[in-house]
C-alpha cells in the first residue's frame, strides 16, 4: 500500500517553477476533451490570442508547444539552423549557454560573445559582434533568471532587421512580468514558458514569429508519411515532434494530426492567460515592480548586498549576496523551508554557494509573499548568527507597501 498524495503547503518565491494561479489548477481537473472536437478547437484559437498579448506582438503566429520552455527554444533554433550556419549568442548569463548547447547539437558554427555576468551588453558592443562575424541567427536571453539581469534589446534587434539576420529572444523569465514588444524590437521569434510569471504549472513552452520566419518554415515542411507520401521535403528540420512547420499547421485550421495535445494542460494556459488579461497586463506589471521594490528595499534594511548591477536587474528576480558565516547558504534554505515552508533559489556555475535567488513571479508575485520571505529570511539568518541589521526588513517592505 502506498499512502495518499500529502503536499505540504510552500510559498514559492523562486525563478521557478512559482506558486500555480488557483484558475489554472482548476481548469486542470476540468473533463478532457477530444483534441479535435470544436470545443476544444475554441479553446485553442482564444489561447492563440491571447498568447500574443503579454508577448506585444501582432504576429499570427502564436500557440503553444509541448514540454517546458526549453522545447520551445529548441523548436525555434532548429527551425531555423541548418548544418554549417553561422549563430552569434551574446552571453551575459548561465542561459544562452543553453541556447548554443542547442545551437551546437543542431550543427551549427557558434561565436560566443561574453562578458562577467554581473551587467548586460552595451547593445553597440552586440552590434558590431554582428558586423564582424556576419551570422544568420543572433540568439540571446532577454532575463538571465541565473543571475537576474535583463537586456535591453531593441537595438539589436533593429540592427539584425536591418541586416537580414534572424533575433531569436528566450523571454522565457519575464513573459508576464515585464512589459514586452516584441514588435517594436524586431524579435523574429520570441520564446516563453508557463511556470514562471504565467503561473501554469511546468509543461509547455509558448512561442511566436512572424512572417519572415513562417517563409522559412513553409520552405521545409515535411509532412509524416503515414500522413502523406507527398509532401517529402529534403531540407526538413530534423525534429518530427519540435517541428515548427507541422506544429503551426496542427495549431491552424489545417489541424494536421501531429501529436496527441495536453488538453489539461492547454485549460490550464487559458486560465492563466485570461487572469493576468482580464487583471490588466499594465497592472500585472505594476504589481510585480511594486513587488520587486519592496524585495529590494527588505533586502537592503537588512543590510545583504546584490549581485550585479542594480539598474538592470530583472523586476522578476533578484540575486542576493550570501552573507559571511552561513557557508554556502543551503543550511539557511533548508530551514527556510522545513520551518517557514519557504523556499528561494541557489544559483548554477560559479555562481551556486555565493547567491542566492528571490524570485517575485506570478501568482507568487504578492505583498504577502514578499513579507513571508523577508520575514522569514531574518529569522534564519538570525538563528545561524549572521551579521545582519534585525528589526528593519519588513518594515522597509511595509513603508513600500503603504505609500503606493
Ligand atoms: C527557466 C528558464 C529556461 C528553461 O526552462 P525549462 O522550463 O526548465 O525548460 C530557459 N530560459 C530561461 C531564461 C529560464 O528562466
Amino acid at each position: 500500500m502506498f499512502s495518499e498524495l500529502v503536499i505540504p503547503h510552500r510559498t514559492i518565491m523562486t525563478p521557478g517553477p512559482v506558486e500555480a494561479n488557483p484558475v489554472a489548477l482548476k481548469a486542470m481537473s476540468s473533463r478532457i476533451l477530444g483534441q479535435f472536437d470544436p470545443a476544444f478547437l475554441t479553446i485553442m484559437d482564444n489561447v492563440k490570442e491571447m498568447i500574443k498579448l503579454p508577448f506585444g506582438t501582432t504576429n499570427k503566429e502564436a500557440f503553444a508547444i509541448d514540454g517546458t520552455s526549453r522545447s520551445g527554444l529548441e523548436a525555434s533554433l532548429i527551425a531555423l539552423i541548418e548544418p554549417g550556419d553561422k549563430v552569434l549568442i551574446p552571453a551575459y548569463g548561465r542561459f544562452a549557454y543553453l541556447l548554443g548547447e542547442i545551437a551546437e547539437r543542431a550543427k551549427a558554427e557558434i561565436m560566443y560573445l561574453e562578458k562577467d555576468w554581473t551587467a548586460t551588453f552595451d547593445q553597440q558592443v552586440v552590434i558590431d559582434a554582428i558586423d564582424e562575424f556576419q551570422p544568420k541567427i543572433v540568439a540571446m536571453i532577454h532575463g538571465e533568471t541565473a543571475n537576474g539581469q535583463m537586456q535591453q534589446i531593441d537595438k539589436i534587434g533593429q540592427h539584425c532587421r536591418n541586416n537580414d539576420v534572424f533575433f531569436v529572444v528566450d523571454m522565457v523569465a519575464t513573459y508576464g512580468g515585464v512589459p514586452l514588444h516584441v514588435d517594436e524590437w524586431c524579435v523574429d521569434i520570441a520564446i516563453g514558458g508557463t511556470q514562471k510569471c504565467l503561473s501554469v504549472p511546468a509543461g509547455m513552452s509558448l512561442v511566436t514569429y512572424n512572417d519572415r520566419v513562417e517563409a522559412v518554415l513553409n520552405s521545409r515542411y515535411q509532412k509524416e508519411l503515414g500522413l502523406s507520401k507527398d509532401d517529402r521535403n529534403d531540407n526538413h528540420i530534423s525534429s518530427n515532434y519540435l517541428d515548427l512547420s507541422q506544429l503551426q499547421r496542427y495549431w491552424s485550421s489545417e489541424r494536421i494530426n501531429h501529436h496527441t495535445e495536453a488538453t489539461s494542460m492547454v485549460y490550464a494556459l487559458h486560465e492563466g492567460l485570461r487572469s493576468i488579461i482580464n487583471e490588466g497586463l499594465e497592472n500585472v506589471y505594476a504589481r510585480h515592480a511594486l513587488n520587486d521594490k519592496a524585495i529590494i528595499a527588505g533586502i537592503q534594511a537588512m543590510g545583504l548586498g546584490f549581485y550585479g548591477d542594480l539598474s538592470t536587474k530583472m523586476p522578476t528576480v533578484t540575486p542576493v549576496m550570501i552573507p559571511d558565516g552561513v557557508g554556502d547558504g543551503e543550511a539557511v534554505r533548508e530551514l527556510l523551508l522545513n520551518q517557514f515552508g519557504v523556499e528561494i533559489a541557489s544559483s548554477f556555475g560559479d555562481l551556486k554557494g555565493k547567491l542566492w535567488r528571490i524570485g517575485n513571479m506570478g501568482y507568487s508575485s504578492r505583498h504577502e509573499n514578499v513579507l513571508h520571505v523577508l520575514t522569514a529570511l531574518e529569522g534564519a539568518l538570525t538563528y545561524y548568527g549572521a551579521p545582519i541589521k534585525q528589526g528593519e526588513a519588513v518594515k522597509a517592505a511595509l513603508v513600500i507597501y503603504e505609500n503606493n
